[in-house]
């Protein structure tokens, strides 16, 4: 197997989508008046899978600059993550358990958090691969205050998800030197991420 990083140009650019993503969720948040400030909510314990090798090994490069003990504590948790969710995902379910990166109530990993981590909150829209054009209406709060701001939910703002996923697409094509399709596929939770240590590959064919 051979391990999977981000060269040092790679590494810049998802930093920097990630800073237009920040820059864009504080725009359309700060217009709608949508603040995590209070919330009786903690969206870090929501299930979500990951599709990126890119994102995965951003990750790892978070988790590596951690010390020793901090980044053994976080592998406990995903594995206790894991076990637990063993079940509810046998019966189709999802899971509601908290981020093994989350330390009491804030994020272990800001800097290196997920896409996900970062669009959820406010309405956002995109247009899928097969032009098919979907909208999705923001975490609860955030619905509380369309409905009473703006009545109609379409009439709200919202950030426009296509642009960055093309861009991470982009990292990602180029960390394979545009043969991502000859990989296998990513789907996985933090947890599983976290527990495999940083994303590998196989060999491919001429060197091994
Ligand atoms: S994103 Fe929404 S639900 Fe999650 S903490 Fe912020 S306000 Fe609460
Ligand atoms: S990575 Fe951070 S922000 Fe994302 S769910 Fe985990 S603790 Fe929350």
């Amino acid at each position: 197997m051979k391990e999977i990083t981000l060269s040092p140009e790679l590494t810049k650019e998802i930093t920097s989508i990630y800073q237009t993503l920040q820059e864009e969720y504080d725009k359309v948040a700060g217009e709608i008046g949508l603040t995590c400030k209070g919330c009786p909510d903690n969206c870090c314990d929501s299930y979500f899978l990951h599709h990126t090798y890119s994102e995965w090994a951003y990750l790892w490069q978070g988790l590596n600059l951690l010390d020793q003990e901090t980044r053994e504590q976080i592998i406990n948790r995903a594995k206790e993550y894991i076990a637990q969710s063993a079940e509810p995902l046998a019966q189709g379910k999802h899971p509601q358990l908290m981020c093994p990166l989350n330390d009491n109530g804030l994020c272990g990993l800001y800097e290196h958090r997920m896409l996900i981590c970062r669009t959820h909150g406010t309405p956002a829209t995109m247009t899928t691969p097969d032009k098919q054009f979907i909208r999705f209406p923001g975490c609860f709060r955030c619905q509380e205050i369309v409905e009473k701001k703006y009545g109609a939910a379409n009439d709200a703002p919202a950030m426009n998800r296509s642009q960055i996923l093309s861009q991470l697409a982009s990292v990602e094509s180029r960390l394979f030197e545009r043969k991502r399709h000859l990989y296998p596929k990513v789907k996985k939770n933090i947890a599983e991420m976290i527990v495999q240590g940083p994303p590998t590959v196989p060999l491919p064919h001429c060197e091994r």
